[in-house]
């Protein structure tokens, strides 16, 4: 086991570090404020190869690994979590289509993703009726002249305005024939595809600029092409996806505290209370320690996943879910101490905590939720 970062990988985090100080951060409680999409910022990222950390070069992503892309996704989301769930969703979507995609939608699209004339891609699984059991899903794509008819809804998608593509999963079983799991399969929808409507934006509680909205599919024609990996084989298309996209919501969480927990040092150095700094409380050095020490854990748990997918030896989704289990707990927690260290200071808009509370606390929600990971850990453990 090393723990030293190798060439690359400490190049990326330099560089992702660099461009939020400058360009993110400085713009974050205000895009937050505006519940406004950060185009400008989602560019820089692509220069920097950061929309396709995981992306072979020939694809135009920076062939960098998965530690790679954690420890970039970190950077980010310490500057702004709205930009990197947002880059989140593009690096998993890229990463999809390059491994289950053909040659010809690989080349179609990912390298739209990477450079950044895509300025996102869009993950369209959960609909009103199928949130942590996908296989309950109601729209079908059916057979017709040349390509498939989808129609129905889907829900609480990130980028959805905004993604030049899509993957969508719909349901290719017949009503007579219900074949649960197997029955689903994955497509690849463009932006100002006829039939696809984009519904009002989710007005939501943090991540406020991101974006999140429905889609409905009325008639909605793709040709065949669209079509990505083999009929009804869209389950372990989703599953497998969404294995890499927990490391990636864990390290989202744990930027998030990262950010939170300096944010209390610095208050707790400098705010006095009965003649002295309220960090020479014992109380508050207990609550920086246990914070201290979950992000720590947390982030070695994340990189661990990270690794073991990285090395491509098999599955790795109990690692990916208690990961993801433990960072986005621990980091709520720690963005709640934070917020405490701040006093009344910390429930106004003028300190930067009571954005990170509120922006970390989906991530115990999305990619499955707290109860979703302790199944597929329970499993695990079990068998
Ligand atoms: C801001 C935001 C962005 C999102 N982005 C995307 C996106 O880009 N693409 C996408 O496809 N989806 C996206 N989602 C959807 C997200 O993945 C789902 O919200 C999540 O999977 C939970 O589904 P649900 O909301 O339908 O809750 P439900 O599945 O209805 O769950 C409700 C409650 O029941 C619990 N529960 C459910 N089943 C069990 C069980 N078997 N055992 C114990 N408890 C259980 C859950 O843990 C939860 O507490 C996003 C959601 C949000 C809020």
């Amino acid at each position: 086991m090393d723990f030293e970062l190798n060439e690359t990988q400490a190049l990326i985090v330099k560089s992702a570090r660099e461009y939020v100080e400058r360009a993110v951060k400085p713009v974050a409680a205000e895009l937050d404020r505006e519940a406004r999409f950060p185009l400008e910022q989602l560019r820089g990222l692509a220069e920097l190869g950061l929309m396709g950390v995981n992306v072979p070069a020939e694809l135009g992503g920076a062939e960098a690994g998965v530690v790679a892309y954690a420890l970039a996704m970190m950077e980010v989301a310490r500057g702004c979590a709205s930009t990197a769930v947002t880059m989140a969703v593009t690096n998993m979507v890229g990463e999809v289509i390059t491994s289950f995609g053909s040659a010809e939608q690989r080349e179609k699209y990912v390298t739209k993703l990477t450079s950044g004339e895509y300025v996102a891609g869009a993950f369209g699984l959960s609909e009103p009726g199928a949130g942590s059991d996908p296989g309950g899903m109601a729209t079908t794509a059916v057979r017709g002249d040349g390509g498939f008819v989808l129609n129905g809804q889907k829900q609480w998608i990130t980028s959805g305005s905004h993604a030049g593509v899509m993957v969508v999963w719909a349901r290719t079983d017949t009503p007579e024939k219900r074949l649960g799991n197997k029955g689903l399969s994955c497509f690849l929808v463009e932006q100002g595809t006829p039939g696809l409507e984009i519904g009002k934006h989710e007005e939501k509680m943090g991540l406020r600029a991101s974006e999140t909205v429905p889609l409905t599919f009325t008639d909605c024609f793709v040709p065949e092409s669209a079509l990505m990996g083999d009929l009804g084989a869209g389950f372990k298309v989703a599953m497998m996806a969404l294995d890499g996209g927990r490391i990636g919501i864990a390290s989202q969480a744990i930027g998030i505290a990262t950010a939170a927990l300096e944010a209390a040092i610095a208050y707790a150095k400098e705010r006095k209370q009965f003649g002295q700094p309220i960090a020479e409380f014992q109380a508050i050095q207990w609550m920086i320690a246990d914070s201290r020490t979950e992000l720590d854990a947390a982030k070695l748990c994340a990189l661990r996943a990270a690794q073991l997918k990285e090395k491509g030896e098999g599955r790795f989704s109990r690692e990916a879910a208690v990961a993801k289990l433990f960072a986005t707990e621990s980091a709520w927690k720690i963005c709640d101490r934070a917020l405490q260290i701040h006093g009344g200071y910390g429930y106004v808009k003028d300190f930067p905590v009571e954005r990170h509370l509120r922006d970390v606390r989906v991530s115990r929600i999305y990619e499955g939720t707290s109860e979703v990971q302790r199944i597929v850990i329970a499993r695990s453990a079990l068998e």
